[in-house]
């Protein structure tokens, strides 16, 4: 039983809540001057790893911790040890592509971590370390994030101040529900570029089924064909003026279709949800190499977005307690879900899709999309045996293959 259940903690899902502190204006200044000591020596670290080449907590602490403690004042053992674990967090993404020692904004975000705080639930104050001595601040929050900041396993924190006022996101493990049986099979998605998302039911997303400010996939396509020609024009320059600008609009481009992913997959998880179905998504890994130019390989928009995608749609939907698989994405374009031929000939024209046996007809993406979800209840069913290990399949978040073979070929 203690198994069990400090397995389900490992499986629980991290959420973050926001409070908003009340610190007296001295408490202010002790949180302003943790915030400024912490970047200094976070700044201060990034460099010795830096010129050091030493990326991994060990060394970096070997290298770092004393002389950190000795050139910011104020700092504390612990403060020291959380800003060597926050420089190694930081290259550890990103030191392929820096070129110089990462520098923390002297005003930006601090994590603060078990030993750093201390909470007091009953009277809605936390304890926090700062370069004079602890102070014990009141917090406020929505009803909902007070609730969940009661009643779940509190993780790290980031301290930030946002134009004067004092936030404090903390990470809550939110217990993973139990995946619900698919009753009504599955919905797949298929991913593309002229359509960023397609699902089995015919739902182009983003699309009128979206509401809010990004509604017609039009919008996106236009706003990135004209960052496109922006960009070839800037690259022509290559100026540095140029190159900056153009990391600034990387930026922004992927700000949005961060925001797109986000909508998309909360749209499909709730439909999926209320239809009683799960999720069928192609599984992207390992096709480069495997199938030589890939339909998704060979399409502009970068990867990390439908990776992103998957990310997101997986995550909404163990929040919700559907059911997520992944599927084989080969063939998905020119099979057909009626009579299962396989044909390149299946595709007269593009974005057509037309059964060169059956006669079937349809919008490809919508007819990938029905593979898709097919594939997706055949995986589901094959690791889903319900006598096969005699256990009630309560634990059927697990991606998986479809059989291997597919029928018609
Ligand atoms: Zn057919």
């Amino acid at each position: 039983m203690a198994f069990r259940r400090s397995a389900a903690k490992r499986q629980g899902l991290p959420s973050v809540v926001q409070l908003r502190l009340t610190p007296s204006p001295a408490q202010a200044d002790a949180l302003t001057a943790a915030t400024r000591v912490c970047n200094e020596a976070a700044t201060y670290v990034s460099r010795l790893a830096w010129l050091n080449h030493t990326f991994t907590v060990p060394e970096l602490h070997r290298l770092a911790y004393y002389p950190v403690r000795a050139q910011v004042a104020g700092l504390g053992a612990q403060a020291a040890v959380r800003a060597i674990a926050r420089v190694v967090g930081t290259y550890a993404n990103r030191r392929a592509t820096k070129n110089r020692a990462h520098v923390f904004r002297p005003h930006g975000a601090i994590p603060y971590d078990a030993r750093l705080m201390s909470w007091c639930r009953d009277a809605r104050t936390v304890s926090m370390w700062t370069p004079t001595g602890r102070v014990t601040v009141p917090y406020t929050g929505r009803p909902e994030d007070l609730k969940a900041l009661d009643a779940l396993p509190l993780g790290e924190a980031d301290l930030i101040c946002r134009r004067g006022a004092w936030l404090l996101q903390v990470t809550v493990t939110l217990p993973r529900p139990i995946v619900r049986e698919p009753v009504n099979g599955f919905a797949g998605v298929d991913q593309g570029l002229a359509n960023l998302a397609v699902t089995s039911d015919g739902a182009a997303l983003p699309g009128p089924a979206l509401a809010g400010p990004i509604n017609g996939n039009g919008h996106v396509r236009t706003v990135r064909e004209r960052r496109h020609r922006q960009r070839q024009r800037l690259q022509r320059k290559g100026t540095s003026a140029a190159r900056r600008v153009l990391r600034r609009l990387a930026g922004r481009e992927r700000r949005m279709m961060t925001d797109v992913n986000h909508q998309i997959s909360k749209y499909v998880v709730r439909e999926a949800e209320r239809t009683g179905r799960g999720i069928a998504l192609e599984d992207l890994r390992g096709i480069r190499g495997r199938v030589r130019a890939h339909r998704l390989q060979r399409r502009t928009l970068h990867n990390w977005a439908f990776a992103q995608h998957i990310a997101f749609t997986r995550y909404k939907a163990a929040r919700a307690g559907v059911a997520f698989v992944l599927v084989d994405p080969a063939y998905t374009s020119q099979a057909c879900p009626e009579c299962g031929c396989i044909s390149r000939a299946n595709r007269p024209a593009r974005g057509r899709f037309a059964c060169t046996r059956c006669g079937l007809a349809g919008h490809a993406d919508h007819i990938a999309a029905r593979n898709i979800a097919a594939r997706g209840a055949a995986g589901w069913a094959a690791v889903n045996q319900p006598h096969a290990t005699g256990l009630p399949s309560a634990r059927r978040d697990r991606e998986s293959k479809p059989p291997a073979s597919i029928s018609g070929s």
